[in-house]
Formats: C-alpha cells, sequence, structure tokens
C-alpha cells in the first residue's frame, strides 16, 4: 500500500508522508473543494467536466486555484503513471492553504493542491443485480441560499449527517429531501425514476450537486429518444415510480428498489435502467 505515490503541490509523497499542514483551513474548516473522477483503460472519463466543475467550485467560494487547468489535467495524467492505474479512481483535492485559527481566508496562503490515484471501492455486485434499498434522511440537504450544494466542497458534514442516518437503517444510501420538502439527490449520488415513459430527475434548483455522471446519463437518454423531464420531484413519485436508480461517478448507474421499505415498480432493477447502464459502460469505453 504505502507504494501508493500522491500528488501534493508538484511533489510526489508516499502515503504515509503525505501531509498537510494543521493550519491549512482546508483541515480546520472544510475549507476547500474537490473532485472525484474515474479513469478506464487508461483514459479519465470526462476530465474536462470535472476540471470545469473544480474551477467553478471554487470560483464559488473565491479559492483561487494555484495551477493552470492544463497543468491540473498533467498532473492527473502524471500521477496515474506513477502508480500505474488505468481503471480506478481519482480524487483531486485543493485546500485554501495554510492560515490563522481565525476564519479570515485572506490570511491563507500555500493553497494545495492534492491528487490521489487509488484503485476504486464500488457498492458490492449484488446490489447492483438485486438493487439498493433506501430510506430518507430526517438531515434535509443544506439550502442553496446557504450554501449551494453546486460547490463540490471539503464540508461534506451535511452528507455524513444523512449517511449515519442510512448506516443506522442498515443502507448503502440515503434520499435527502431540500428544504420545500422535494426530493434532492442521495448523499453521494443523484437520484433519476422511470415513470409514463419519461425519465425524471430533479433540476439543480433543488439544491443537488450537478453530477456528472447524471448529465451523460440526461445525454444517452436523449440520443435514444427518451423523455426527460427535469423537474421537481416529490417521494411520492419515487413511491409510484416504475423504475428508480441513482449515479455517481464511483457508482456509475445503481437501481434502487425499495424506499423506506415500500418497493418501487416490481421490485427488481429495470429494464430502463438497465439499457442506461450498458450504454453508460459503452460511453467509459469510447
Ligand atoms: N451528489 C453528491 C452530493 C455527490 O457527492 C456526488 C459525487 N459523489 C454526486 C451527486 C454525483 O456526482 P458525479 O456524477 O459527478 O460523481
Amino acid at each position: 500500500m504505502d507504494s501508493m505515490k500522491i500528488y501534493i503541490s508538484g511533489k510526489y509523497f508516499s502515503r504515509s508522508e503525505a501531509k498537510v499542514s494543521v493550519f491549512d483551513h482546508g483541515f480546520l474548516y472544510g475549507d476547500g473543494v474537490f473532485e472525484g473522477i474515474r479513469t478506464y483503460d487508461g483514459k479519465v472519463f470526462r476530465l474536462r467536466d470535472h476540471i470545469e466543475r473544480l474551477w467553478e467550485s471554487a470560483k464559488g467560494i473565491a479559492l483561487e486555484i494555484p495551477i493552470d487547468e492544463k497543468e491540473m489535467e498533467r498532473a492527473i495524467h502524471d500521477t496515474l503513471a506513477i502508480n500505474n492505474i488505468k481503471d480506478g479512481y481519482i480524487r483531486l483535492i485543493v485546500t485554501r492553504g495554510e492560515g490563522t485559527l481565525g476564519l479570515d481566508h485572506y490570511l491563507c496562503h500555500d493553497s494545495q493542491v492534492i491528487i490521489i490515484a487509488d484503485k476504486l471501492a464500488l457498492y458490492p455486485r449484488e446490489l447492483y443485480e438485486n438493487g439498493l434499498e433506501i430510506v430518507t434522511a430526517s438531515t434535509i440537504r443544506v439550502n442553496p441560499s446557504m450554501l449551494s450544494p453546486q460547490v463540490k466542497s471539503m464540508n461534506y458534514l451535511n452528507n455524513i449527517l444523512a449517511k449515519i442516518e442510512a448506516y443506522k437503517a442498515g443502507c448503502a444510501e440515503v434520499l435527502m429531501l431540500n428544504s420545500r420538502g422535494e426530493v434532492a439527490e442521495c448523499s453521494g449520488d443523484n437520484i433519476f425514476i422511470y415513470k409514463r415513459e419519461t425519465l425524471q430527475t430533479p433540476p439543480a434548483e433543488a439544491g443537488i450537486l450537478e453530477g456528472i455522471t447524471r448529465r451523460v446519463v440526461i445525454e444517452i437518454a436523449n440520443e435514444i429518444g427518451l423523455k426527460v423531464k427535469e423537474s421537481p420531484m416529490t417521494r411520492h413519485d419515487v413511491f409510484t415510480a416504475n423504475e428508480c436508480f441513482l449515479t455517481g461517478s464511483a457508482a456509475e448507474l445503481i437501481p434502487v428498489v425499495k424506499l423506506d421499505n415500500r418497493t418501487i415498480g416490481n421490485g427488481k432493477p429495470g429494464e430502463i435502467t438497465k439499457k442506461l447502464l450498458a450504454l453508460f459502460q459503452k460511453e467509459t469505453k469510447k
């Protein structure tokens, strides 16, 4: 394991040597941004989209990324090469850097760029075959007027509190509602339903992270002539859907067969879900 090489601001460190300052506001306050990216057979999937989202997240919190986009792409490819990873997961992090114990962001310097390339820990195979059972969290997804969920920040406590509820309920994922009581997303995945020959997913305004997998699934659905609706959803829509699935870089597409112990559709992964997963996987091989 210690053969892993982690990129920190231009240098490589072994796992045990890869460290940042305890005065880094990323550590002190979760003040920073990140991305989770997949690589398939040596090709980084939708790298441009992830780079764009990282820069947008940074802009959203007035954080200047210390290297340019080209350099970031090079660093990602180099980190994959050094670790000899062709199929895996990349965690890209940019911290605010070292500051004082106060909140002042302008006193921070030495913003750190960290790249970790690792093998992927997926949901167990049987969950893809049988589908996930999820529950609704009582933890509400953070309201966009407080902190936009579109900022993929290093502070994931809102999602972690929901994930704790999943764990307590014996589930691998959890549905989060927004402050209007509408379906937002899961703790680390976006949600889709299929009903009345239409694929539906909550819009950005529902207070979600606009997932890149979500975007690819919408593109694929459009290509195959499936009707797609990005519009507000309630739990009722999920209960009465024919199919439901989640999307995320790590998960790809994973079927959901129960919400709050209530069976969705016929309780088995749906045909549209399976078809979209197959097409998604084809897309990752292009
Ligand atoms: N929502 C949240 C809260 C996430 O953390 C993620 C990523 N893990 C997603 C959705 C899915 O985004 P993507 O498809 O870009 O991985």
